[in-house]
Protein backbone atom coordinates (compact mmCIF):
# COMPACT_ATOMS: atom_id res chain seq x y z
CA UNK A 1 0.00 0.00 0.00
CA UNK A 2 1.10 3.72 -0.31
CA UNK A 3 0.35 6.65 0.39
CA UNK A 4 1.00 9.93 -1.43
CA UNK A 5 2.31 12.67 0.74
CA UNK A 6 1.86 16.00 -1.38
CA UNK A 7 -0.34 16.09 -4.73
CA UNK A 8 -3.22 18.63 -5.80
CA UNK A 9 -6.00 16.93 -6.62
CA UNK A 10 -7.75 20.05 -6.89
CA UNK A 11 -6.05 21.32 -9.42
CA UNK A 12 -7.94 22.31 -12.32
CA UNK A 13 -6.04 20.07 -14.72
CA UNK A 14 -7.77 17.09 -13.04
CA UNK A 15 -11.39 18.55 -12.89
CA UNK A 16 -13.04 16.30 -15.61
CA UNK A 17 -10.41 13.60 -15.63
CA UNK A 18 -10.89 12.91 -11.65
CA UNK A 19 -12.97 9.68 -11.37
CA UNK A 20 -10.19 7.85 -14.04
CA UNK A 21 -7.07 9.21 -11.97
CA UNK A 22 -8.75 8.16 -8.57
CA UNK A 23 -9.49 4.79 -9.99
CA UNK A 24 -6.02 4.42 -11.36
CA UNK A 25 -4.43 5.03 -8.29
CA UNK A 26 -6.69 2.44 -6.21
CA UNK A 27 -5.56 -0.13 -8.90
CA UNK A 28 -1.88 1.21 -8.24
CA UNK A 29 -2.44 0.35 -4.35
CA UNK A 30 -2.30 4.16 -3.64
CA UNK A 31 -5.07 3.74 -0.74
CA UNK A 32 -4.37 7.89 0.73
CA UNK A 33 -3.24 10.87 -0.71
CA UNK A 34 -2.85 13.94 1.07
CA UNK A 35 -4.47 17.13 -1.02
CA UNK A 36 -2.49 20.49 -0.60
CA UNK A 37 -4.58 23.90 -1.58
CA UNK A 38 -1.56 26.57 -2.16
CA UNK A 39 -4.07 29.87 -2.52
CA UNK A 40 -7.82 30.98 -1.24
CA UNK A 41 -9.60 29.45 -4.45
CA UNK A 42 -8.55 26.43 -3.41
CA UNK A 43 -9.90 25.40 -0.09
CA UNK A 44 -13.27 25.09 -0.51
CA UNK A 45 -12.71 22.44 -2.95
CA UNK A 46 -9.68 20.94 -1.04
CA UNK A 47 -12.44 20.39 1.75
CA UNK A 48 -14.86 19.26 -0.81
CA UNK A 49 -12.36 16.25 -1.58
CA UNK A 50 -11.23 15.43 1.65
CA UNK A 51 -14.78 14.15 2.37
CA UNK A 52 -13.30 11.20 0.38
CA UNK A 53 -12.20 8.58 2.61
CA UNK A 54 -8.92 8.48 0.30
CA UNK A 55 -8.32 12.05 1.03
CA UNK A 56 -6.54 14.07 3.14
CA UNK A 57 -7.26 17.76 2.92
CA UNK A 58 -5.01 20.52 3.31
CA UNK A 59 -4.93 24.43 3.19
CA UNK A 60 -2.59 26.84 2.72
CA UNK A 61 -0.79 29.88 0.98
CA UNK A 62 1.97 28.57 -1.42
CA UNK A 63 4.94 31.23 -1.34
CA UNK A 64 4.14 31.85 -5.08
CA UNK A 65 0.82 33.20 -4.53
CA UNK A 66 1.76 35.78 -1.66
CA UNK A 67 1.17 38.78 -3.85
CA UNK A 68 -2.02 37.77 -4.89
CA UNK A 69 -3.77 36.92 -1.32
CA UNK A 70 -6.76 38.85 -0.31
CA UNK A 71 -6.35 41.21 2.70
CA UNK A 72 -8.71 38.57 4.39
CA UNK A 73 -6.34 35.19 3.73
CA UNK A 74 -5.81 34.54 7.32
CA UNK A 75 -9.43 34.72 8.50
CA UNK A 76 -10.06 32.42 5.80
CA UNK A 77 -7.60 30.27 6.33
CA UNK A 78 -8.25 29.83 9.64
CA UNK A 79 -11.89 29.06 8.70
CA UNK A 80 -10.59 25.94 6.30
CA UNK A 81 -8.52 24.69 9.77
CA UNK A 82 -11.66 24.82 11.57
CA UNK A 83 -13.43 22.77 8.85
CA UNK A 84 -10.88 20.22 9.42
CA UNK A 85 -7.86 20.91 7.11
CA UNK A 86 -4.22 20.47 8.14
CA UNK A 87 -1.86 23.17 7.16
CA UNK A 88 0.20 23.66 3.53
CA UNK A 89 1.37 23.60 1.38
CA UNK A 90 3.09 26.92 2.78
CA UNK A 91 7.09 27.74 2.82
CA UNK A 92 9.38 29.47 1.20
CA UNK A 93 10.78 30.03 -2.57
CA UNK A 94 14.12 32.23 -3.33
CA UNK A 95 14.44 31.42 -7.09
CA UNK A 96 14.48 34.20 -9.61
CA UNK A 97 10.95 36.09 -10.11
CA UNK A 98 8.77 34.91 -7.22
CA UNK A 99 7.04 36.83 -4.61
CA UNK A 100 9.40 39.13 -2.56
CA UNK A 101 11.25 37.87 0.38
CA UNK A 102 10.00 39.74 3.25
CA UNK A 103 6.03 38.79 2.12
CA UNK A 104 7.37 35.42 1.81
CA UNK A 105 8.32 35.06 5.61
CA UNK A 106 5.44 37.12 6.84
CA UNK A 107 2.95 34.65 5.12
CA UNK A 108 5.08 31.75 6.13
CA UNK A 109 5.33 32.57 10.03
CA UNK A 110 1.41 33.71 10.39
CA UNK A 111 0.61 29.98 8.77
CA UNK A 112 3.15 28.86 10.87
CA UNK A 113 1.56 30.99 14.10
CA UNK A 114 -1.98 29.07 13.24
CA UNK A 115 -0.43 25.46 12.76
CA UNK A 116 1.51 25.55 16.13
CA UNK A 117 -1.95 27.34 17.71
CA UNK A 118 -3.92 24.24 16.36
CA UNK A 119 -1.51 21.26 16.96
CA UNK A 120 -1.96 20.71 12.84
CA UNK A 121 1.09 18.99 10.63
CA UNK A 122 2.50 20.94 7.99
CA UNK A 123 3.62 20.98 4.98
CA UNK A 124 6.39 22.70 3.38
CA UNK A 125 7.41 24.24 0.18
CA UNK A 126 11.53 25.14 0.34
CA UNK A 127 13.36 25.97 -2.98
CA UNK A 128 16.88 27.68 -2.67
CA UNK A 129 15.72 29.00 1.24
CA UNK A 130 16.74 26.20 3.46
CA UNK A 131 19.09 28.32 5.64
CA UNK A 132 16.55 30.60 6.25
CA UNK A 133 13.30 28.10 6.37
CA UNK A 134 15.93 26.17 9.50
CA UNK A 135 16.18 29.42 11.08
CA UNK A 136 12.35 30.69 11.33
CA UNK A 137 11.51 27.27 12.24
CA UNK A 138 14.21 27.42 15.38
CA UNK A 139 12.53 30.33 15.82
CA UNK A 140 9.18 29.80 15.89
CA UNK A 141 9.14 25.61 16.71
CA UNK A 142 7.33 23.16 14.77
CA UNK A 143 4.10 21.95 16.00
CA UNK A 144 4.07 18.53 18.13
CA UNK A 145 1.95 16.80 15.09
CA UNK A 146 5.05 17.36 12.94
CA UNK A 147 5.43 18.14 8.95
CA UNK A 148 7.13 17.58 6.32
CA UNK A 149 9.42 19.29 3.62
CA UNK A 150 7.88 18.43 0.11
CA UNK A 151 10.01 17.20 -3.09
CA UNK A 152 12.88 17.22 -0.90
CA UNK A 153 16.47 16.62 -3.36
CA UNK A 154 18.93 18.45 -1.27
CA UNK A 155 21.90 17.34 0.23
CA UNK A 156 22.29 15.46 3.41
CA UNK A 157 23.62 18.08 5.32
CA UNK A 158 19.95 19.79 5.40
CA UNK A 159 17.87 16.62 4.96
CA UNK A 160 19.69 16.14 8.58
CA UNK A 161 19.14 19.42 9.59
CA UNK A 162 15.25 18.85 8.95
CA UNK A 163 15.29 15.73 10.41
CA UNK A 164 16.60 17.23 13.78
CA UNK A 165 13.81 19.83 13.95
CA UNK A 166 11.57 17.13 13.72
CA UNK A 167 10.63 17.31 10.51
CA UNK A 168 9.78 14.39 7.79
CA UNK A 169 11.15 14.75 4.22
CA UNK A 170 9.31 13.58 1.46
CA UNK A 171 10.71 12.44 -1.90
CA UNK A 172 9.20 12.54 -4.87
CA UNK A 173 10.60 12.30 -8.81
CA UNK A 174 14.02 13.32 -8.11
CA UNK A 175 14.63 9.54 -6.98
CA UNK A 176 13.21 8.04 -10.31
CA UNK A 177 16.10 10.47 -12.27
CA UNK A 178 19.43 8.37 -13.14
CA UNK A 179 21.53 11.22 -11.87
CA UNK A 180 20.04 11.68 -8.71
CA UNK A 181 22.74 11.29 -6.40
CA UNK A 182 22.61 14.10 -3.87
CA UNK A 183 18.75 12.90 -3.27
CA UNK A 184 19.44 9.73 -2.62
CA UNK A 185 22.47 10.19 -0.69
CA UNK A 186 20.18 12.19 1.59
CA UNK A 187 17.67 9.47 1.38
CA UNK A 188 19.93 6.98 2.69
CA UNK A 189 21.49 9.31 5.70
CA UNK A 190 17.58 9.83 6.92
CA UNK A 191 16.47 7.77 9.62
CA UNK A 192 14.02 5.36 8.03
CA UNK A 193 11.11 6.32 10.16
CA UNK A 194 11.30 9.74 8.81
CA UNK A 195 11.07 9.41 5.00
CA UNK A 196 8.01 9.91 3.47
CA UNK A 197 7.06 9.28 -0.83
CA UNK A 198 4.92 12.19 -2.76
CA UNK A 199 4.31 12.91 -6.30
CA UNK A 200 3.59 16.35 -6.39
CA UNK A 201 1.09 15.61 -9.14
CA UNK A 202 -0.43 17.30 -11.33
CA UNK A 203 3.14 18.43 -11.63
CA UNK A 204 6.66 16.76 -11.34
CA UNK A 205 6.02 13.45 -13.30
CA UNK A 206 8.62 11.21 -12.65
CA UNK A 207 11.63 9.80 -15.09
CA UNK A 208 9.82 8.22 -18.24
CA UNK A 209 6.21 9.71 -17.66
CA UNK A 210 4.75 12.13 -20.12
CA UNK A 211 2.01 14.69 -19.58
CA UNK A 212 0.82 15.42 -16.47
CA UNK A 213 1.38 13.67 -13.21
CA UNK A 214 -0.94 11.67 -10.99
CA UNK A 215 -0.86 9.91 -7.46
CA UNK A 216 -0.91 6.29 -9.68
CA UNK A 217 2.70 7.08 -10.56
CA UNK A 218 3.95 6.80 -6.90
CA UNK A 219 4.46 3.12 -7.09
CA UNK A 220 7.50 4.74 -9.37
CA UNK A 221 9.00 6.60 -6.95
CA UNK A 222 8.42 3.90 -4.33
CA UNK A 223 10.38 1.39 -6.96
CA UNK A 224 12.84 3.96 -7.31
CA UNK A 225 13.89 4.04 -3.56
CA UNK A 226 17.69 3.11 -2.25
CA UNK A 227 16.12 1.26 0.36
CA UNK A 228 12.80 0.13 1.63
CA UNK A 229 11.40 2.09 4.24
CA UNK A 230 8.20 2.23 6.28
CA UNK A 231 6.88 5.13 4.19
CA UNK A 232 2.80 4.04 5.18
CA UNK A 233 3.07 3.46 8.54
CA UNK A 234 5.09 6.93 8.26
CA UNK A 235 2.40 9.50 6.86
CA UNK A 236 -0.48 7.05 8.78
CA UNK A 237 1.43 8.37 11.67
CA UNK A 238 2.05 12.31 11.08
CA UNK A 239 -1.83 11.84 9.11
CA UNK A 240 -3.44 9.95 12.09
CA UNK A 241 -6.30 12.43 13.38
CA UNK A 242 -7.82 11.88 9.35
CA UNK A 243 -7.86 7.78 9.37
CA UNK A 244 -9.98 5.91 10.35
ZN1 LIG B 1 3.06 20.93 -4.22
Amino acid sequence: MLFDAHCHLQDARFGAVLEGVLRRAAEAGVTRMVCCGTREEDWDRVLELGRRPEIIPMAGLHPWYVDSASPTWAARLEAAFDAGAGAGECGLDFSDGRPPRAAQEAALRVQLDLALRRDLPVSLHCVKAAGRLLQILQETGLPAAGGLVHAFSGAPEVALSFQALGLHLSFGRALTFPGATRARASFEALREDRILFETDSPDLPPCGVEGPNEPAHLARVAAAAPRRVPAFENASRLFRRWLP
